[in-house]
């Protein structure tokens, strides 16, 4: 079996002890299974992401010996990529140009709240829109399937099914003309060729529109495992409330690095009653058969 996981971190704040997590879980999926582990850098929110924090998320993984295959991909750098792939699925009619105002949008919003339906966007240019505003800077939709049914088998939490009708037509490009986070995703795990995504549960909800976005494009759907995040005794997502939650905190508290990889394995993966698992045995003996589906 082929396995090109990747870990894809946004520098947009310090690298979260959950995020180090997840990076292990595909470094050791990856080696475990003579596949490649990618790394990119998803700092296409220019305004919140800082050079330092990507440099933090190389100097971690360093330092817990997480090393990766191949140059890290900067998702900035393929912007005219992802906006290349929208352009094609216009012209294919899979997609296409919204001029719905924000105000228009937002009084529509604010309808179905009052009526407490969910708001779910109307497809009012979904089939040509000549009446429009030409001072209007469109959005680009997808042409989401209306019927049917998109099923996720999540290597993680099992077989999860949502109904199409409950997904609308996500924008891939902005109005100023900037892709969004649900078009870069697909594009560039496409484009890196990979067939497991790996990451923290709170995408699971996004899988279901990345999977329209693929076949539309026309191209294989990677598998999917979705881990559990982090939580504190409260229930809450581990956050600074509960202590240390970034992992360079972790680094400068002094922690080993040996000490800290060991304890997030054990973290929602175990082998048996073993409480030390040298690097070897983690590659040998890591699957996702065992990791478990509970905060
Ligand atoms: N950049 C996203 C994040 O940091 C991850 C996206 C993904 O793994 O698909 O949450």
């Amino acid at each position: 079996m082929t396995v090109n996981v990747r870990f894809a971190p946004s520098p947009t704040g310090v690298l979260h002890i959950g995020s180090v997590r997840t990076a292990l879980f595909n470094w050791l999926y990856a080696r475990h299974n003579n596949g490649k582990f990618l790394l990119r850098i998803e700092d296409t929110d220019k305004l919140r992401s800082t050079d330092e924090n990507t440099r933090l998320i190389f100097k971690i993984l360093e330092w817990l010996k997480i090393d990766w295959d191949g140059d890290p991909v900067i998702q900035s750098s393929r912007i005219e990529r992802h906006k290349e792939v929208a352009l094609d699925l216009i012209s294919k009619g899979k997609a296409y140009y919204c001029y719905c105002t924000p105000e228009e949008l937002a009084s529509k919003k604010e309808q179905c709240l009052k009526e407490n339906r969910p708001y779910k966007y109307d497809g009012k240019c979904r089939n040509g829109n000549d009446n429009h505003d030409s001072n209007i800077k469109p959005v680009v939709r997808l042409k989401s399937e209306l019927e049917g049914t998109t099923t996720v088998n999540d290597m993680v939490q099992g077989e999860v099914t949502v109904n199409n009708s409950q997904l609308d037509d996500l924008v891939l490009i902005r109005s100023d003309g900037t892709p969004t986070y649900m078009l870069s995703v697909v594009v560039d795990d496409h484009d890196m060729n990979i067939t497991h995504v790996i990451r923290g549960d709170d995408h699971l909800t996004n899988t279901f529109r990345q999977i329209q976005i693929h076949k539309a494009c026309g191209w294989d759907i990677p598998k999917f495992g979705h881990i559990p995040l982090i939580y504190g005794p409260d229930g809450a997502k581990l956050s600074k409330r509960h202590g240390a939650a970034s992992a360079i905190d972790y680094m400068q508290l002094g922690y080993l690095p040996e000490a800290i990889s060991n304890y997030l394995l054990r973290l929602g993966w175990s082998h048996g009653n073993d409480e030390i698992i040298s690097r070897e045995d983690a590659i040998k003996w890591f699957d996702f058969d065992n990791v478990g589906k509970s905060p």
